[in-house]
Parts: structure tokens; C-alpha cells; sequence
């Protein structure tokens, strides 16, 4: 029987386990898909506090693990199906190969990025298709693609990719970009970095090798359709929360986010702590996820020694 399992390795489980390990609960992680969460995908990070020349996202991730670690965080490289919770009060955590117990549970699964929910994009994603600039943008050079949205995301991908493209477009829905301030100031400065403001892709389109060609555009004031050859499309459309393996163990709201007792990281379910992107819609930054884990961690030990 575990004390304390946290599903989900990013800023938010990494720093529940930096606390519960050094609270001697010998926590166990169960990483997930994306082992290091959303910050193993992008590039520098300029506002994690302590890094005043910035730091690259992987890296810090690294960092966090090796902290967790050195502190006598277990970690298991699997994706958990299911949790349940027991008559005697404990957790039962299922994954493909294992089925653990544990005293009390913590959430930090995170959200994963979202997609238009056009027809093609399952066959498309790896050939054309993507939400990863860092992990894809280097496989376009000198060719024209394109960065769907209009926040921080979108502004910041758009940016890493003119390293490589001859030239990116970013397609926002509006005519203002939601970004703060001095992203989108970099972005629209940026001589390689052309919008395309009111519109809406609407189909993505081959070659005869099943590769992106080109994206259809749908201009949301004047109807006006178009297409735009793009070797590549990132998607930077904002994230779904990775919330739906727990059942009715907790509440969600309309979006899939878990919802918390206010002010609290505690859920419905008495054991059962949520931390970071998988019920923060309103912040979802680096730093606040990590106060999440904090916060989730001592209200874990507290569960605990009452
Ligand atoms: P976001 O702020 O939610 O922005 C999502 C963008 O996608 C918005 O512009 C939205 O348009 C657009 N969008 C959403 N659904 C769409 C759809 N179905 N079709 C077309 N466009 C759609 O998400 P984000 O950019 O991923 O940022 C998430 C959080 O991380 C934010 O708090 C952000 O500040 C933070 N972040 C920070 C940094 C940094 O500081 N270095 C970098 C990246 C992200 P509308 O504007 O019209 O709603």
C-alpha cells in the first residue's frame, strides 16, 4: 500500500513529489504519455522565477526530476486506465500492467493540446500535422507553414519556427491577438511572420503522398474562402485537460477541468487531490501548476497524519 501515488510528471507532480518525498512518504509517480509534461515541448522559459537568463523547458523539467528523485521519488513509466476508490477508503490505480494501492491520490495529469476536429487530422498528425514547434519545426526548413491561434502559445511557436521556415503564417480567428502584450509585439515585428486575421481553416489538403499541401481558409467577416500552401500546420489552439480516466470520482466543469473545493487542491472524493492544468483554467502557468503540487502535497500529508 502506497502513501501517496501522483499521476502526471509535469511542474505539478514534480514538485507534489519533491514535498511528499521529503515528508518521508516515498511517493510514487506514474509519468503518463508525455513524460515532463507540456514544458518538454517548448522552448525557453523566461518567467519560471530563479532563472534570470531563462532556462530551456526540458531542462527544467530534468531539474525537477532529479530533485524528486534525489529525495526518494519512485517512477513508473505508465499510463494509469482508471482509479477507484475502495470500501476501506484507499485507492485501487489500474494501468495496462499494473494495479496499485494507494492512501491518497494525486492528480497532476495536465491537459493536452486541442485540435480543430477537422476530418483528416488523425492520418496527418506526424506527416504534415502537429502542436509541437520544438519537437517538429526543425523538419520544415525553407518552406512556408502556418500557426493556428492567437495566445502566448501561437505567438511563441510562430517565433521558433521563423529559425527555420522561409516564412509562417499565423492564422487567428479575430483581429487581435489574445497574447500578452510583449509576445504578440515580437510576433507581429517579426519580418517573417505573416497574419492572417478573421479566419478559420477549414480543410487541411494533400499531396499525393497524403502530406500536407495546403490549408483551406474560411474569412469569418467577408465568407470569403481561400487556400494557402503550407508545408506544415502547429496547431496552438489551447489544451483539453486530461481529466476523463476518473470517472465520477470528481466533478468536472463544462470544459473537463476538475473542479476543486474552493481555495483548495482537494476534490470531492476525500484522498483525491487535483493539481496544475488538469484543473486550472484560469492561470495555466509553469509556476502556479508547481504551487498547485505544493499545496497538493501538504494537504495529501495532512489527509494522512489524521
Ligand atoms: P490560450 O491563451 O487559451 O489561446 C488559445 C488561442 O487559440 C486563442 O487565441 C483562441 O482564440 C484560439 N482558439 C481556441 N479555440 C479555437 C478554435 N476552435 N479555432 C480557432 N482558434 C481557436 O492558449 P495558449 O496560447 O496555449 O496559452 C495557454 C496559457 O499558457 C496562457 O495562460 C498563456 O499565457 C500561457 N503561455 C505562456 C507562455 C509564456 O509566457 N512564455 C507561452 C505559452 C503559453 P480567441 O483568442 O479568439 O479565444
Amino acid at each position: 500500500m502506497e502513501d501517496v501515488i501522483i499521476i502526471g510528471t509535469g511542474c505539478a507532480g514534480y514538485t507534489a513529489a519533491i514535498y511528499t518525498a521529503r515528508a518521508n512518504l516515498k511517493p510514487l509517480m506514474l509519468s503518463g504519455m508525455q513524460p515532463g509534461g507540456q514544458l518538454t515541448t517548448t522552448t525557453e522559459v523566461e518567467n519560471f522565477p530563479g532563472h534570470p537568463e531563462g532556462i530551456m523547458g526540458p531542462e527544467l523539467m530534468n531539474r525537477m526530476q532529479k530533485q524528486a528523485e534525489k529525495f526518494g521519488t519512485r517512477i513508473q513509466y505508465e499510463q494509469v486506465d482508471i482509479v477507484e476508490k475502495q470500501p476501506d477508503g484507499t485507492f485501487l490505480v489500474k494501468t495496462a500492467s499494473h494495479d496499485y494501492s494507494s492512501k491518497t491520490v494525486i492528480i497532476a495529469t495536465g491537459a493536452a493540446p486541442r485540435h480543430l476536429g477537422l476530418p483528416n487530422e488523425k492520418e496527418l498528425i506526424g506527416r504534415g500535422l502537429t502542436s509541437c514547434a520544438t519537437c517538429d519545426g526543425a523538419f520544415y526548413p525553407d518552406v512556408p507553414v502556418a500557426v493556428i491561434g492567437g495566445g502566448d502559445s501561437a505567438c511563441e511557436e510562430a517565433g521558433f519556427l521563423t529559425r527555420f521556415a522561409s516564412k509562417v503564417y499565423l492564422v487567428h480567428r479575430r483581429d487581435e491577438l489574445r497574447a500578452s502584450k510583449i509576445m504578440a509585439d515580437r510576433a507581429l515585428a517579426n519580418p517573417k511572420i505573416t497574419p492572417i486575421w478573421n479566419s478559420t481553416v477549414t480543410a487541411y489538403l494533400t499531396d499525393e503522398k497524403g502530406e500536407m499541401r495546403a490549408m483551406k481558409l474560411q474569412n469569418l467577416v467577408t465568407g470569403e474562402e481561400s487556400e494557402t500552401e503550407v508545408k506544415c500546420v502547429f496547431v496552438a489552439i489551447g489544451h483539453v485537460p486530461n481529466s476523463s480516466f476518473l470517472g465520477d470520482l470528481v466533478d468536472l466543469d463544462e470544459n473537463g477541468y476538475i473542479l476543486q473545493i474552493p481555495g483548495r487542491t482537494a476534490t470531492k472524493t476525500a484522498g483525491l487531490f487535483a493539481a496544475g492544468d488538469v484543473a486550472d483554467h484560469f492561470y495555466r502557468q509553469a509556476i502556479t501548476a508547481a504551487g498547485q503540487g505544493c499545496a497538493a502535497a501538504l494537504e495529501a500529508e495532512r489527509y494522512l497524519s489524521h
